[in-house]
């Protein structure tokens, strides 16, 4: 695991890199932010170029053996902790501690990676808390997470703070190129992402991406169609919670897409490109003021969906922004 298998976030590898080739790494990290942009592949490629016996420009090797066995998950210097049913318990936090006392095996460094930080209960954070304030010499810890506040201010101010940010488009797009994944899907997910290469390279698997183009026409559609075909469009979306969840996300980057389009945008901004004369048309037959209502509607549905995930409401706010069409 090398920096460069990291997507974006260089600012964050400048940091790292710094502090190693400094000597100065402080005892505990707490690398923040949304979930599926590098974190915990960033902790691996730091550890790497902590313990690689040849680092080479600013990076390291990838082929000695700290290198290989951090690369494969079994390099005995690296414990890691994760969440077992939603929380990380006392109990197993606990049994990782002794082991740090002791040297490490390859050396120079020993790191214990949690992973879901968050999810530390009460306990587990405060049994933390004690080690992080006399913290084992040699020993990195580093806490992933995507939600800082939801741990003890305590714990976060004994950490060396390290916010990531989305990786861009283009970038995620890269990286799925570089597995192998081209095509119209690749650019629609890579949009859809929100800035995180895991997500769109999970996300490209998932089965509703087989429906995209389908649903994304029929929804098109809408703009020419009277409110009983849009009645049963809403009464269609989606059989599960995570189905519809998924298929909201479709409704989002073509709502994006629609906005791009009624704002006069070339098709080469679209995310969804292959679908670019549709849009068009439906840009042009909604304007650019229903456009914009339909992606409000959007917008609250996302920022409520925690609590109220009322997809039927949003999609009917949605509809009703369309024209009233009548046969
Ligand atoms: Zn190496």
């Amino acid at each position: 695991m090398r920096f460069a298998d990291v997507v974006g976030n260089s600012h964050v590898k400048e940091i790292l890199r710094r502090t190693a080739d400094r000597g100065r790494v402080p005892h505990a990290w707490m690398f923040s932010g949304p979930d599926g942009v590098g974190k915990r592949t960033m902790a691996l490629a730091f550890l790497s170029y902590l313990v690689c016996r040849e680092r080479r420009d600013g990076d390291a090797c990838g082929e000695c053996r700290p290198c290989r066995q951090v690369a494969d998950g079994v390099f005995a210097d690296l414990q890691t902790l994760a969440p077992e049913k939603g929380y990380i318990k006392l109990d197993p936090l606990r049994d990782s501690m002794p082991r740090l006392y002791y040297p490490p095996l390859t050396g120079p460094w020993k790191c214990l990676l949690v992973d879901d930080a968050h999810t530390m209960t009460p306990e587990a954070a405060n049994a933390a808390l004690k080690t992080l304030e006399e913290p084992p010499s040699m020993v990195m810890f580093v806490l992933v997470t995507p939600s800082p506040d939801l741990l003890p201010r305590t714990v976060v101010s004994r950490c060396f703070q390290v916010p990531f940010g989305p990786v861009p488009p283009d970038d995620v797009l890269s990286f799925l190129a570089s597995r192998g994944r081209t095509g119209p899907e690749a650019v629609a997910v890579a949009a859809m992402s929100r800035g995180s290469p895991g997500r769109a390279l999970q996300f490209l698997d998932n089965p509703i991406l087989k429906e995209r183009h389908e649903f994304m026409s029929a929804f098109l559609d809408l703009a020419s169609s009277d409110v009983d075909q849009h009645l049963k469009f809403a009464d269609g979306v989606g059989s599960s919670k995570e189905e519809t969840a998924d298929l909201m996300l479709l409704v989002e980057s073509l709502s994006r897409d629609v906005l791009r389009a009624s704002s006069g945008m070339p098709d080469d901004t679209l995310s969804n490109r292959d679908l670019a004369a549709q849009i068009r048309t439906f840009a042009d037959t909604v304007g650019a003021d229903r456009a914009a209502e339909m992606a409000a509607a959007w917008l609250d549905w996302d920022a409520t969906r925690r609590f109220v995930p009322n997809v039927r409401a949003a999609m009917d706010r949605m509809l009703m922004a369309m024209p009233r069409n009548r046969n």
